[in-house]
């Protein structure tokens, strides 16, 4: 047999990827990959090292939950996997597709305490809906196929494979390798036409009906039909905080000002794509009316009636069930009434609401608050751009200042909480953006402390001149920090470890001198006019990362809640 009649395991494992329509991989090499990234690159693919696996993890998670078809994250073995196990939970709970491909130990030092031995497919178990390793070179496509397929059908989420240093490395006949077609595209659900009339006739019956749109309906790219549906027939939205865009934050019908009188005091709720999880409060009283009726949609019969029993439970995908409800509602000449009772209770709020914040927007006193400070960024940044946003107070109070007119373009720390994930995700969107939006821009808005997690992919950006702006609005710390005069007093004075709050980090940073490392000036900003003036500037520069480091004042806090979001206990 001729050297040309012989593949190795990772030439069969590039190709298998490419045919499955992967086109980004994300990840940092080493042995026993690098050859596989060498041959990723030649096989067509586009290939972005990063600086930590966990935000390669994260890179990788968002071209699945932007595109539908997994980006792949490349580990190397032992700690390289356990690095990118956040990422892997962080995208399973969020339901979004992913593929991790680990290099590990070569199978004859198994045992035997070989270089970086872990259990990888046994680890990466409990965060993947499918974890294995191939056999042999020749069925590396089938098990690429077979992960790729597991990562987009029915409820998305991960799959992991592992790959021993000398699977990749062996040399098999080209003819016995088992190559495998493309798999298609998942088959959408259909609803039952019964409960299609069901939930048709319990919102034209509701007095207080809510639609609530989550996450799921903006992976389902429902956001056509659901615009439709709240449009034509007056009803009442409200986004989950990355269900925002699928309709606009700005449509009249959105009552994200006045969250906590819906979500009490809807009657009839239709629950597009979220799940009752604690971003929801449950579904439970205080937060929900004991007697709400929910109309439960989900492309996982499993979700169906969690937390509390649904009336009508559809499984089905978003678009196809919203289409056909809008369909039946039409047919029914039903259109519900703006000047309803429901609508005045809700507006009142959102009035309220809105004058409330108003008054804290318009305190420009320095040190700034956060409500001044996320307004001008608002005010400043392109209206479609993609923002990544995390950090406690900064991604909280982010999500009612900060509006999305389309779907997908609100990526935070999601159903996990998950802090570390805005430079993996932006660095992702930025990719995405040059492929499918050119000139959009990606702004990541970061708390100080978020923005530590994972700072140094910065380089990342830089060395794929990828233009995202990093705003770091900063408090000195977790929550929020010491002043500088307390913070000099501990250091001089105290036992630092004893003393220094466990929430403070140094004050003043100044994270943007990271820019210097690239012969590139970042900005300081304390006031308004220089952080316009430095977003100006940062949306001027095409092909390089900027960081607008915004001091605010380390006490700023939320305006005060009528319920304390993570407080309470239900049990
Ligand atoms: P959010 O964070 O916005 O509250 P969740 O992640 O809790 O949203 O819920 C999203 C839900 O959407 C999941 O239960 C998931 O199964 C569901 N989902 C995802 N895609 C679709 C689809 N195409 N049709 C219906 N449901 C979907
Ligand atoms: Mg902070």
């Amino acid at each position: 047999m001729s050297a040309e009649d012989e593949v190795n395991g990772n030439k069969i494992l590039a190709e298998s990827l490419l045919a499955q329509g992967v086109k980004y991989v994300f990840g940092i090499v080493g042995i026993p990959v690098i050859e596989l990234s060498l041959a990723m690159q030649q096989a067509g693919l586009h290939f972005v090292g990063m600086r930590n696996e966990q935000a390669a993890c994260y890179a990788a998670q968002t071209i699945g939950y932007l595109t539908k078809r997994p980006g792949v994250c490349l580990v190397v073995s032992g700690p390289g996997l356990l690095h990118a196990l956040g990422g892997m939970a962080n995208a399973q709970i969020n339901c979004w597709p992913l593929l991790v491909i680990g290099g590990s130990c070569a199978q004859d030092h198994e045992g035997i305490g070989g270089f970086q031995e872990c259990s990888q497919v046994d680890l990466a178990r409990p965060y993947c809906k499918y974890s294995a390793r191939p056999p042999g070179p020749t069925l590396i496509p089938t098990h690429v196929e077979k992960a790729v397929r597991l990562s987009i059908y029915g409820r998305p989420g991960v799959s992991y494979l592992d790959f021993p240093g000398n699977l990749l490395a062996q040399q098999v006949a080209s003819s016995k390798v088992v190559y495998t077609a493309i798999c298609p595209d998942p088959p959408l659900a259909w609803p039952d036409p019964a409960l299609v009339r069901q939930a048709a006739n319990l919102i034209m019956t509701a007095k207080r009906p809510l639609v609530i749109v989550g996450k799921g309906a903006a992976y389902a790219g429902a956001e056509g039909v659901v615009r439709d549906l709240v449009r034509t027939f007056n009803l009442p939205f409200l986004p989950t905080p990355m269900g925002k865009g699928v309709v606009d934050d700005n449509d009249i019908y959105c009552v994200s000002a006045a969250r906590t009188t819906a979500l009490q005091h809807a009657d009839t709720i239709l629950l597009l794509g979220a799940r009752l999880n604690w971003i929801l409060h449950f579904g439970r009283p205080p937060r929900f009316d004991p007697n709400v009726k929910i109309i439960q949609v989900d492309i996982c019969a499993e979700e169906l009636h969690n937390s509390i029993p649904a009336k009508v439970a559809i499984h089905a995908d978003i678009g196809i069930f919203t289409r056909q409800l809008v369909l039946r509602l039409a047919s029914q000449a039903w259109g519900f009434l703006s000047v309803s009772a429901w609508w005045g209770q809700l507006n009142s709020k959102i009035d309220k609401n809105k004058a409330n914040i108003m008054k804290m927007i318009q305190d420009t006193r320095k040190p700034l608050n956060y409500y001044t400070t996320l307004h001008y960024i608002q005010e400043t940044i392109p209206k479609d751009c993609i923002i990544v946003s995390e950090g406690a107070n900064t991604m909280d109070i982010g999500r009612s200042i900060l509006l999305n007119r389309l779907p997908k373009h609100r990526l935070d720390a999601g159903t996990f909480g998950t802090m570390g994930v805005g430079p993996g995700f932006a660095i992702a969107a930025a990719l995405w953006c040059q492929v499918y939006a050119p000139g959009k821009r990606v702004i990541c808005v970061e708390g100080d402390s978020a923005f530590g997690f994972s700072g140094m992919e910065v380089e990342t950006m830089f060395r794929y001149k990828l233009p995202i702006i990093i705003i770091i609005v900063n408090n000195n710390g977790i929550y929020g920090g010491c002043d500088e005069e307390t913070f000099q007093s501990i250091r001089e004075e105290g036992e630092v470890t004893k003393v220094t709050p466990p929430t403070s980090l140094s004050t003043n940073v100044h994270y943007e001198r990271m820019m210097d490392m690239f012969n590139i000036k970042g900005h300081f900003c304390i006031d308004i006019p220089q952080l316009q003036d430095a977003l100006e500037q940062s949306l001027q520069v095409k092909d390089a990362p900027t960081i607008i480091n915004v001091m605010i004042n380390p006490s700023a806090d939320r305006m005060p809640q009528d319920f304390a979001w993570l407080t309470e206990s239900k049990l």
